[in-house]
């Protein structure tokens, strides 16, 4: 059902990009959304209404997640967004960026899901979203390396929690978004002064012709809170990249 009233929703990551506009997408379809980040200036920028409730939180601190779960109680829908994305191949990658995008593309939705778990299993209901991309098991991307390991591991641990607790009512999903407009794509774009070339060849690469809008893939994880007979999968959502 696309009506949302009564449901919490706790996303990670939603003070920009693909975050935000999933906050704003559920914000308007009547849920309480929990919008948490650790920008708060930009967090203060989300829209919504009199329920949105925005709050600093660092996805890397295991002891602030705990708190703040224990603060929301109930959650319905829990949407892992955040992520980090590390440029270069297996040669650039230090054991440090390594161990980072792991952190926090890998482990803060371990900490995030183990958080909201038990309560959803009470209640033996809960739909778990966790972002992982193209760049994975899904398609080798270049100059992507320790995110594609991470973003693998992402759809690897989607598969495991979907299966653990399929019949107690929970499901988790990934999904695996192409190439989408957001503040950190602009600074991939412009971090070679190239801005304009680099642009250019990121749409050559999308058969549809453009890039994704971080709307677009709300509605995906939208669909996904909702989508009753779906779990365990690693849902493409490219404008046809791997098409
Ligand atoms: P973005 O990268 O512009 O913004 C990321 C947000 O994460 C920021 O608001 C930042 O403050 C927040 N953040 C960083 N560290 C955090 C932490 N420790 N705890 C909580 N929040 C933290 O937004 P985006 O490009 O939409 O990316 C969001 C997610 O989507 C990421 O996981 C990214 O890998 C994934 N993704 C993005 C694209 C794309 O092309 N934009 C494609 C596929 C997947």
């Amino acid at each position: 059902s696309m009506d949302f009233n009564g449901q919490v929703v706790v996303i990670t990551a939603a003070a920009q990009g693909i975050g935000r506009a999933t906050a704003e997408a559920f914000d308007r379809l009547g849920a309480t959304v929990w919008a948490t980040d650790i920008n708060e200036a930009a967090l203060a920028e989300v829209q919504g209404g009199a329920q949105m409730q925005r709050r600093r939180l660092d996805a890397l601190d295991d002891a602030a997640v705990a708190a703040f779960f224990q603060q929301v109680g109930r959650v319905d829908v829990l949407f892992n967004c955040a992520g980090v994305v590390h440029g270069g191949t297996i040669l650039e990658a230090s054991e440090r960026d390594i161990d980072f995008a792991y952190d926090l593309n890998v482990k803060a939705m371990v900490r995030t899901i183990k958080a909201v778990l038990p309560g959803m299993l009470e209640r033996r209901s809960g739909s778990i979203v966790n972002m992982a991309s193209v760049a994975s098991s899904v398609k080798g991307v270049q100059n992507r390396f320790a995110y594609s390991v991470t973003k693998a591991a992402v759809i690897g641990l989607t598969k495991s929690v979907a299966a653990d607790f399929i019949a107690q009512g929970i499901r988790c999903n990934a999904i695996c978004p192409g190439t989408v407009e957001s503040p950190s794509l602009q600074q991939r774009l412009s971090a070679d002064g190239n801005y304009e070339a680099n642009r250019a060849a990121f749409i050559a690469r999308q058969p549809i012709g453009r890039i994704g809008q971080p709307e677009e893939i709300a509605d995906l994880v939208v669909y996904l809170a909702g989508a009753t007979y779906t779990t365990g999968q690693a849902h493409v959502i490219d404008g046809g990249w791997t098409l």
